[in-house]
């Protein structure tokens, strides 16, 4: 079977209603991301990152998969699919994609702000000063900016196998998850769905489909099975 990447940004949940923060100015849901996505910001306001994170899981909650996330999963028919998202949404796995890797961590478990190697479940808020069992704040387990980002090597060497890579929805603007774009084997078809292209996409040899992620993930499984 053919191997089949497909590496996934905020762009291709907006169908599903949730906002990107790039394409409103910069502010996400109308907060500043160093208010809100960063350990200082963690340190000095804990209650309001908890809270807006809190309100990211409830809209998360409520948003259900799009058909961009349906035909992904069900291309796992045909090939074999990895989805590296920066998501932190489920909606990839609600579709019913059964490989997901998170880059940026996931909006439904928390973690210590202490030790953070153990990872609890959680679907409600978490309430503002609640602790883990170490002592240390529970906080969403998402990867702020500024901090590393656990799962790039396993990506890396997931992208570096494929034969197949596309991307759906991301401005390739967040480092260092989108280096990958830029670490493929010579001579990998690639493909970018995006609904406002980044312009170096194509300096990066990708055929590019401006579409919204729906359409263009229609247009790909037919490129793909036709
Ligand atoms: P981004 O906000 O930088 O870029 C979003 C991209 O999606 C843009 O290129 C835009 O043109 C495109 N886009 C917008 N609507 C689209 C549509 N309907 N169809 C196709 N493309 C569309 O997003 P990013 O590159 O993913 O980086 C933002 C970071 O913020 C991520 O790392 C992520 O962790 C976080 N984030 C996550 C969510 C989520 O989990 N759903 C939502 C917002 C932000």
């Amino acid at each position: 079977m053919e191997k089949i990447i497909f590496f996934t940004g905020a762009g291709i949940s907006a169908e599903s209603g949730l906002p990107t923060f790039r394409d409103s100015d910069g502010l996400w849901m109308g907060y500043d991301i160093n208010e809100v996505a960063t350990p200082d910001a963690w340190r000095k306001n804990r209650n309001l990152v908890q809270e807006f994170y809190n309100m990211r899981r409830r809209d998360a909650l409520k948003a259900q998969p799009n058909q961009a996330h349906q035909l992904i999963a069900r291309l796992e028919d045909k090939f074999r699919v990895t989805v590296i998202t920066q998501n932190i949404d489920d909606l990839h796995e609600r579709a019913g994609s059964t490989r997901v890797v998170h880059l940026h961590g996931e909006i439904f478990k928390m973690k210590s702000d202490r030790d953070g190697s153990t990872l609890y479940d959680i679907r409600e808020d978490i309430p503002s000063g609640a602790r883990a069992k170490d002592g240390g704040y529970l906080r969403p387990h998402v990867v702020w900016f500024g901090e590393a980002v656990p799962e790039m090597e396993r990506a890396l060497h997931l992208v570096q196998d494929a034969d197949i890579f596309v991307v759906v929805g991301s401005s390739l603007q967040v480092y260092p998850a989108a280096g990958l774009a830029h670490s493929l084997s010579f001579g990998v078809r690639r493909f970018l769905i995006d609904r406002n292209p980044p312009p170096s996409a194509v300096d990066y040899g990708f055929e590019v489909i401006a579409k919204k992620a729906t359409e263009g993930m229609a247009d790909l499984v037919n490129l793909l099975e036709g």
